[in-house]
């Protein structure tokens, strides 16, 4: 059921570029993540980074906030 929700939630945000987001989707498990709460977030147009303001198109999340690659705590 969640991941069904997220796939949907995650075609919904991507518009055009779902093949790369499936690749996230396989090395990436949901299944830490609350059901309606992504761990990673698309935007095409690019998004500011909650933490050093970099604008890129995908952010992780990081407690309360999305991140980019470099400020995501591994
Ligand atoms: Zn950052």
């Amino acid at each position: 059921m969640s991941d069904r929700s997220l796939d949907e939630f995650a075609v919904a945000s991507t518009e055009g570029d779902q093949a790369d987001v499936a690749d996230d989707e396989a090395s990436t498990p949901a299944a830490d993540a609350a059901p309606s709460v992504p761990t990673m977030r698309w935007s095409a147009n690019g998004a500011a980074c909650d933490d050093c303001d970099a604008v890129v198109s995908r952010r992780w999340r990081d407690g309360d906030s999305f991140v980019c690659a470099d400020c995501k705590e591994w």
